[in-house]
């Protein structure tokens, strides 16, 4: 049986590695609909590669460029926010939500209402809504499986067990570029410096929220959603080799632990096969000898106080996490362009943090809210860094 899978954010890291094994499993898959951004001579590429029935990009103005790079293949295709959601919802097996930011939240909830089968590796839409969004994942009856490499090893970690008898649950940061340097050092960093990420290749935003470590703090919110486990029962652990992602502590002292090379293709592989095992064409086996030793650190909430400051949003609850991606997104995008520094990323998100708590004392209802909440922190965020 041919499973119909609908590839959200196709041209992306996680878009391509998807596509890659969509490749290599064509006996198992059709492709229903893919979605990309901005680059529509990318997104035709993967289109016609992966024979897809439908390509949608969320830039209207990129709607002609498609259209033209598809003629001839009989692909049909659409441009602007309303062809991405019609991507998301069109018939499928399973729908990999993987569009980053914000963007991903109105199509990967679109497709849960739908009751889709969603392999999630958008953060935002358990970051910025994730009690709407779960609740909605209940109520519509869709299946999230989660395809970060960290919340995919609990998922595999946790297999038949009960999240009651789980004492701890511990995801792994590679510590990214700065895992050693001082914080002087830091605090001079460029953006060029912060995005060589040590171990994962990704796209810049993730790898800058990696050497902040407030990608490990927006991974606690979404375990914390995903698995429906409390703040106390979360922890975040400095691994620097990358290959063990997470683990899971249970009620008598076991641990279960989900290991596997820093290849975004095997929590893909895994969510693709929907509980059978996929060959990975290329993929090569951990050989723990090889990698001789596996080392853990306590991650330095000082020099890296976005994690720090996202604990406190999750344990905060309410809006706070909404809040805090919304001012990290704008300033990381400042980071980026050379407008401010390393430290002022922290600074921001906590200063709106602070600002927003009166303002929004309770988590978004739905996703709508989720999002005004979002546009009105990022429009606050961008004044304040002109301030
Ligand atoms: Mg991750």
């Amino acid at each position: 049986m041919t499973l119909t899978v609908s590839v959200l954010g196709a041209t992306g890291s996680i878009g391509r590695s998807t596509a890659d094994l969509l490749d290599q499993h064509r006996d198992r898959f059709r492709v229903g609909a893919v979605a990309g951004g901005r680059d529509a001579q990318a997104l035709a590429r993967v289109a016609r590669e992966l024979n897809a029935e439908f390509a949608a990009i969320a830039d209207p103005d990129s709607g002609p460029a498609l259209r033209d790079a598809l003629s001839g293949s009989g692909i049909a295709c659409g441009a602007g926010p309303s062809a991405v959601i019609e991507a998301a919802t069109r018939d499928a097996d399973l729908v990999v939500a993987a569009v980053s930011g914000a963007a991903g939240l109105a199509p990967t909830c679109a497709a849960i209402r739908l009751g889709r089968t969603v392999a999630l590796a958008n953060k935002e839409s358990l970051v910025c809504a994730g009690d709407a969004f779960m609740r909605d994942a209940k109520k519509f009856g869709a299946r999230i499986l989660p395809m970060d490499s960290e919340h995919n090893a609990l998922e595999q970690s946790v297999g038949e067990g009960k999240i009651d008898d789980v004492t701890r649950m511990t995801i792994t940061a590679s510590g990214g570029p700065f895992r050693t340097a001082s914080r002087e050092r830091i605090a001079a960093a460029s953006a060029a410096d912060a995005a060589a990420h040590p171990t994962w290749s990704m796209g810049m935003k993730i790898n800058i929220d990696s050497a902040t470590l407030m990608n490990k703090g927006l991974e606690l919110i979404e375990a914390h959603h995903l698995f429906g486990i409390e703040a106390e029962r979360l922890d975040a652990v400095v691994h620097p080799q990358s290959i063990v992602h997470a683990l899971v502590t249970w009620r008598d002292g076991s641990v279960t632990a989900g290991l596997y090379l820093p290849d975004m293709r095997v929590p893909i592989a895994h969510c693709l096969g929907l509980g059978e095992r996929l060959t990975i064409a290329r993929g090569r086996s951990l050989d723990l000898a090889a990698v001789g030793s596996l080392t853990f650190e306590r991650p330095d909430e000082e020099r890296f106080p976005c994690l720090r400051i996202a604990k406190a949003a999750l344990a905060a609850g309410a809006a706070q996490p909404t809040v805090m991606n919304a001012a990290n997104e704008i300033a990381v995008a400042a980071f980026i362009a050379g407008k401010i520094g390393f430290y002022d990323i922290a600074a921001l998100v906590e200063r709106a943090c602070e600002h927003f708590a009166a303002r929004f004392p309770a988590a978004p209802a739905d996703v709508e809210e989720a999002l005004a909440i979002d546009a009105e922190v990022r429009g606050w965020s961008a004044e304040a860094l002109v301030a």
